[in-house]
């Protein structure tokens, strides 16, 4: 990686001024880092110089956040200190490098134990402060994992394994799929290095045949699109992820069985508009019959974590069976570089200041920030929150105006109210699901309509937090409760039901 190289792409998209403060950090950075070797025997700015390059030709960040790249191993491992950012180069910047600083003192042990959820709480609490800490802190792992091969063998074991286990499921979690699919592919060998020799043997072939395949079929649905009049901006093949296809493979059932599986190389369509991703599925359904059940559409439904899409199975050309998947140009970036799409090229525009303007799928980073200040980010409860929030898997249910709200697993209707707004979850006497009338403590499902009936009185209990599942309700509940049942009966203590009866 070297810096004229580094630049020149960054001229691309980035303003004079920009450019002449990612010279000045450079220079500082350069000289800070002199005379250290990465274990690779480069440079060390070479490893910094990597991170700003991430940050800003491929995820178009802010230019703050690549110097903060540049810089985010200064204060720990040179002569210079945090001070010294400062003076140098101002408050913003010496923040995001204050923030990857902390982040990397945290360190995961064993997966079983404590401090695994620890880490996850401080990156996310750090996240919640702001969001580019941890996107710097993605891009170090990133190379980090990258160049690891010239770590001792138990360190690349430790690093991966947190790899896999926390910044993977972090950049999933941000809705950066190819930043995830990267990171996780970079651990498998490291991890798992007898699976990974045979899978790869197993699929270099099968892959080479499959890749040729669908370049064949590309060819001939580009004239299916020209007869139609359809007019798009990119079709091409997309290689299915090699830890990801690992993962599939030891499903029960694939039972390891290359042969079934239909997606290895799948054939994407980026349009130039939502109907057009609608028009091509019709065209596509009306020449190739689609595999029933094999239709998704993450337009109508995205997954929680914002990824948008069209997917359809078909007998495609050669009558053999193919994977496509239908995007606009605004959906594919989101789905490769997530929330990190929202930045792309803000420099340009206004810049943002402060808190970072957040895609509405990503509410759940303000809600935890709530919680925290409610809760105390050191309460058990916290952590034990974020387990339950993060872990389990989410569903989709709609208010009567069809807003999407995402809620976990086994939430009632009682959570989706609280979710709305805290006075609808107070004043909460029932609800209506999908026009039926239902308890409050129902389990909610996915693609319910929920509508809550409320009355003028709050009707918050103790009982409730028996049954809610979201820490953002049972939050509320309590403080509504610590602020109006003031006494003896505080806390953690149940109500007993013969404490009441004279
Ligand atoms: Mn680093």
């Amino acid at each position: 990686m070297d810096y004229q190289t580094v630049y020149d792409n960054l001229k691309k998209s980035y303003r004079h001024e920009q450019l002449k403060l990612f010279e000045q950090v450079f220079a500082f950075a350069e000289e800070a880092h002199r005379n250290q070797l990465r274990k690779s025997g480069e440079p060390y700015i070479s490893h910094s110089l990597a991170v700003a390059d991430y940050l800003g030709n491929h995820l178009h960040m802010d230019m703050n956040t690549v110097v903060a790249g540049l810089l985010h191993d200064v204060p720990e491992d040179t002569s210079k200190t945090l001070e010294d950012i400062r003076k140098n180069f101002g408050e913003q910047i010496a923040f995001l490098v204050a923030g990857v600083t902390k982040l990397g003192q945290i360190k995961l042990r064993n997966q079983k134990d404590e401090n695994y959820i620890e880490t996850m709480r401080k990156m996310f609490l750090a996240m919640a402060t702001d969001i580019r800490v941890v996107l710097i802190k993605l891009a170090d792992r990133r190379h980090n994992m990258l160049t690891l091969q010239y770590l001792p063998k138990d360190k690349q074991e430790r690093i991966a394994r947190e790899t896999r286990e926390v910044y993977a499921p972090i950049a999933d979690r941000l809705g950066m799929g190819e930043l995830k699919g990267e990171l996780e592919d970079l651990t498998f060998p490291a991890l798992e290095p007898k699976e990974y020799a045979w899978l790869l043997d197993l699929v270099k072939e099968r892959y080479e045949e499959m890749q040729g395949y669908v370049d064949r079929a590309r060819e001939i649905i580009v004239k299916d699109f020209q007869e139609a009049g359809i007019k798009y901006v990119d079709i091409s093949g997309r290689a299915k992820h090699l830890y990801s296809l690992y993962q599939k493979l030891l499903r029960a059932k694939y039972d390891r069985d290359l042969g079934k599986i239909y997606d290895l190389v799948a054939l994407r369509i980026i349009t130039r508009s939502l109907e057009d991703c609608y028009t091509c599925l019709g065209v596509l359904h009306s020449k190739y019959r689609p595999l029933p059940g094999r239709i998704k559409d993450y337009i109508a439904f995205p997954k929680p974590n914002g990824y948008r899409s069209i997917h359809t199975t078909v007998f495609g050309p050669e009558r053999r069976i193919l994977e496509i998947q239908i995007r606009t140009q605004e959906m594919h970036q989101e789905a490769e570089y997530g929330i990190a799409a929202h930045w792309a090229y803000v420099e340009k525009g206004k810049p943002k200041t402060g808190a970072l303007a957040q895609p509405k799928q990503l509410e759940w980073v303000n809600q935890l920030r709530d919680w925290q200040k409610e809760i105390g980010s050191d309460s058990e409860e916290f952590i034990e929150s974020l387990k339950i929030d993060f872990f389990k898997n989410r569903i989709f249910v709609f208010t009567p105006k069809g807003d999407v709200k995402d809620l976990p697993e086994g939430a009632t209707p009682l959570d989706f109210a609280f979710l709305v707004h805290s006075n609808l979850g107070l004043h909460a006497m029932g609800a209506r699901v999908n026009n039926k009338m239902a308890k409050l403590t129902d389990e909610l499902e996915n693609g319910d309509v929920v509508e809550i009936i409320s009355g003028k009185e709050p009707r918050a209990s103790r009982d409730w937090l028996r049954f809610v599942k979201t820490s953002n309700a049972r939050g509320k509940i309590r403080s509504y409760l610590n602020k109006h049942q003031k006494g003896w009966f505080t806390g953690l203590i149940p109500k007993l039901p013969f404490i009441n009866k004279k």
